[in-house]
Formats: structure tokens, C-alpha cells, sequence
């Protein structure tokens, strides 16, 4: 068992972990279970490979994927969880015998898990919406990868997590850098947040060349390694958008707050500026094991094997604002959020539909942005916002966008 004073330190918002018996604080002795939903994906290797690096302060609970089995299989052998779940149409492999649940089931059973102290939510789409939302009701302390729960779902979730004084710890490069430049100020003592972005592949591509580039070149991120539908919104510049509506939720200030600067080395991971006119940064090189451990360590920033930053090897960092024109996917994002409600759902998911059509040749890169506008002038919201008129709200804009590709018979 910890002491009070050593769980306080485990908590972004002060509020300790485990419960209180009989006025003793009770925190399991021993490494902290971490529940990995999304396990086979970008991120949620990346998590593996921190929690390999610490054996004695984390042990994996839970893993949760969808249809990767072979690397899930390989992930159950090296960590030996407790709860397993993947897609059930997924194929079958030896090694995970028969006790694998099937993921939407598997979500939230991680996510509740009695042994897990941190619950990583990285998986894509809206699948862990719902399970998150249990995860904080269960008290855990959430690190959050997966951008839907928050666009979507921002209102509600840090609603209840601020209720129940659940952590929930940015794992997105540009809310760590800003939640760790924060540091223990409170929201009045800060004028603007400022994520910056990398620009994309085509920072420089001309308007008119934008419409025939290729996905092979919209796959080619310049400065991360990532899943292919967050490299092609870093192409576009809808995953800032997208970060700026959940910079708004996170951090609890006003979207006209929360602004944007292309910085195509990667290197200032976003900034906060603070009502005496200092800016404060956190800079590091792009490695996404940085964030995601921090997520696990806080507030400690613990050993990691992530290569060091050598600002004279540098030499020169870049900063612009970013071009609204060739770029509409952000105004898109940013007057989504304005609008609130279930706009934000809609911009993610026809988003999801326009990239994976690209993806698969049927758009045009161009077309990503068009579709999505088109799609938020259809939307009609449908009462307050709760998860069931998000649920809606996205079956709604998948089936009503995929009508309007080109191609497409209605
Ligand atoms: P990937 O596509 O690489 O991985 C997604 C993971 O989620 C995979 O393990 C996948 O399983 C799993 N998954 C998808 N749907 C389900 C489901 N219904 N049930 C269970 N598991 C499911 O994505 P990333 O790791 O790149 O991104 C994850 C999230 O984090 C996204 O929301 C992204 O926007 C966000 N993010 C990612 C960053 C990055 O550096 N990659 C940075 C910041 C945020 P399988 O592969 O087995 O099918």
C-alpha cells in the first residue's frame, strides 16, 4: 500500500487513485495495471514498448484490438493480460485460445477492469466513446490517444470526469506539451493555448496542385509515424482541427482561445501563453513514446530510451500561420466546434468516410474537405447533446456522405 501523499502524485487534478477505507488510503503495492484499448494499432504498441521499458512500475491487465491477431497474439504472449478482446470475425490464431472476447464487449470490460489503475484508449473511431465514459465512472484514470471520444464527446465526458475528479492525461503530442506547460495554473491565468503543426506533406504544394496528389504522398508525413487515417488529416489539416476542438474540452477554454501555428519541424509541440505575456513550450523530437509514457509516469518524467534533442544540431525552427485557403478542413473543424452539438460528430465522421475514400481512390484529396462541408450544411442536430444523438448523428453523416461520393448510386 501507498501513502496519501504518494497516490496524490499519481492524479493531473489532485485527486488521488484508489479509494478510502476507514480513512486510509488504499493503492494497490506493486507495478500499476494499464488496460491498452487499441493495443495493435500506432499508438498502442508504442504503449507496449513504454511498458516494456518499466517492468517494475507497470503490468498490462487487459489487451483490446480488432482485427490484427497475429501481432494481439504476440502481444498476449509477451505481457500475459488478464482480458483479451478483438474483432470476432477477425482470423483465428494459435496462441490466443479460446478465451478472447469480442471487442465491443472486450472495451468495456478493460475498461471497468477491478485491475487496471490507467486505461489507454487507442483505438480509432467511436468504438471507446462509450467505454471511456465508464472507464471515469469507475474512477480509472484514463490516458486518452483516441481524438473521437473527445471531438464528439468532449461535453459529456469531461463533464463526468471533472464531476468524479478522474484524471483524464492527454496523450496526443501537442495536449501533453500543453498540459505539461500548464503545469498547475489555472485557466484564468492563461490568455491563448497554441498547437502548432507540422503543415503535412504539402505545406508548400500549390492550391492548384493539391487536387492530383497521389495517397502514397499524403501517406508520407514528413515528420510522424502514424496510423494512415490520422497521416492523411495531417495532410489536410483536419487532425489539428480536430485537436483544437479537443484542446477545447480538455483544457475547458473557449475555442477563440485555442489557435494554430505551422511549425514543419516538429520540435515545439504546442505552447501555452499565460496572462503576463510568457509563453511557455515543451519541445522534444518527434517520438510519440514521449507523451504516451508521460501519460503513465505523471508527474514524474521518468527514464526513456527516446533520443535527445540537440537544438544546435538543429539549428533554425520555423513557425507560420496556416493558409485557410488550401487548407479548409481547419475553418471546417473550427466552425464545427462553434456550432457544438452533434456538429462535431459529423465533421469526424464524414471525415472518416472522405479519407478512407480517398484512401481507396474514389476521392480526390481535395474532395476530403468538400465532402465534409457539404455534409455539416445538411446537418440538422437533433435536441441536447447526449450519446445517443451522437450515435445517431454518425450513422447519419456515414450513411448520408457515402451517398455522396462520386460513384455512387445513392
Ligand atoms: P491505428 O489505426 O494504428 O490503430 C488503431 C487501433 O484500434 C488498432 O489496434 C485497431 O485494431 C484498434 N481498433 C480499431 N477499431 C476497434 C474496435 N472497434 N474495437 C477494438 N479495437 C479497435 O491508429 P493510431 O494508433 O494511429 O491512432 C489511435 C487513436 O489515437 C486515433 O483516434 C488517433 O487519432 C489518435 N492519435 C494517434 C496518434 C499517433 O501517433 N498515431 C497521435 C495522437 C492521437 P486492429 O489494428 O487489430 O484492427
Amino acid at each position: 500500500m501507498r501513502s496519501k501523499a504518494a497516490a496524490d502524485r499519481n492524479t493531473a487534478d489532485g485527486s488521488p487513485p484508489g479509494t478510502e477505507e476507514d480513512g486510509v488510503w488504499r493503492v494497490p503495492d506493486g507495478p500499476v495495471g494499464v488496460a491498452v484499448l487499441g493495443s495493435t494499432g500506432s499508438v498502442g504498441t508504442q504503449t507496449l514498448d513504454v511498458i516494456a521499458h518499466h517492468p517494475d512500475r507497470f503490468r498490462v491487465v487487459a489487451l483490446v484490438a480488432g482485427r490484427n491477431t497475429a501481432r494481439l497474439a504476440e502481444q498476449a504472449a509477451q505481457f500475459r493480460p488478464e482480458l483479451i478482446g478483438a474483432d470476432p470475425s477477425a482470423p483465428a490464431v494459435s496462441g490466443l485460445g479460446d478465451r478472447v472476447l469480442p471487442a465491443d464487449e472486450a472495451l468495456l470490460a478493460a475498461a471497468t477492469l477491478p485491475s487496471a489503475e490507467i486505461v489507454v484508449v487507442a483505438t480509432t473511431g467511436h468504438a471507446a466513446i462509450l467505454p471511456t465514459f465508464h472507464a471515469i465512472q469507475a474512477g480509472k484514470t484514463v490516458a486518452l490517444a483516441n481524438k473521437e471520444t473527445i471531438v464528439c464527446a468532449g461535453e459529456l465526458v469531461m463533464a463526468e470526469a471533472r464531476a468524479r475528479g478522474v484524471a483524464v492525461r492527454p496523450v496526443d503530442s501537442e495536449h501533453s506539451a500543453i498540459w505539461q506547460a500548464l503545469g498547475r495554473a489555472g485557466t484564468d491565468e492563461v490568455t491563448r493555448l497554441i498547437l502548432t503543426a507540422s503543415g503535412g506533406p504539402f505545406r508548400e504544394t500549390p492550391a492548384d496542385a493539391l487536387a492530383r496528389v497521389t495517397v502514397a504522398e499524403a501517406l508520407a508525413h514528413p515528420t510522424w509515424s502514424m496510423g494512415g487515417k490520422i497521416t492523411v488529416d495531417s495532410a489536410t489539416l483536419m487532425n489539428k482541427g480536430l485537436e483544437v476542438i479537443e484542446a477545447r474540452w480538455l483544457f475547458d477554454l473557449p475555442l477563440d482561445r485555442i489557435e494554430v501555428l505551422v511549425h514543419p519541424e516538429s520540435i515545439v509541440h504546442s505552447l501555452v501563453e499565460f496572462a503576463d505575456a510568457s509563453q511557455i513550450a515543451q519541445l522534444s523530437l518527434p517520438d510519440m513514446r514521449l507523451p504516451i509514457q508521460y501519460a503513465l509516469t505523471w508527474p514524474e518524467h521518468a527514464a526513456s530510451p527516446c533520443r535527445r534533442l540537440d537544438l544546435a544540431a538543429v539549428g533554425t525552427l520555423r513557425f507560420a500561420p496556416p493558409d485557410p485557403i488550401r487548407f479548409p478542413a481547419l475553418r471546417l473543424a473550427r466552425e464545427a466546434g462553434e456550432a457544438g452539438r452533434t456538429f462535431p460528430t459529423v465533421l469526424s465522421a464524414a471525415d472518416e468516410v472522405a479519407v478512407d475514400a480517398f484512401l481507396s481512390g474514389r476521392l480526390g484529396f481535395v474532395g476530403i474537405a468538400d465532402l465534409v462541408a457539404r455534409i455539416l450544411e445538411l446537418h440538422r442536430p437533433d435536441g441536447p447533446l447526449s450519446f445517443a444523438s451522437i450515435a445517431e448523428a454518425d450513422v447519419w453523416a456515414r450513411r448520408t456522405a457515402k451517398t455522396l461520393l462520386p460513384g455512387s448510386t445513392g
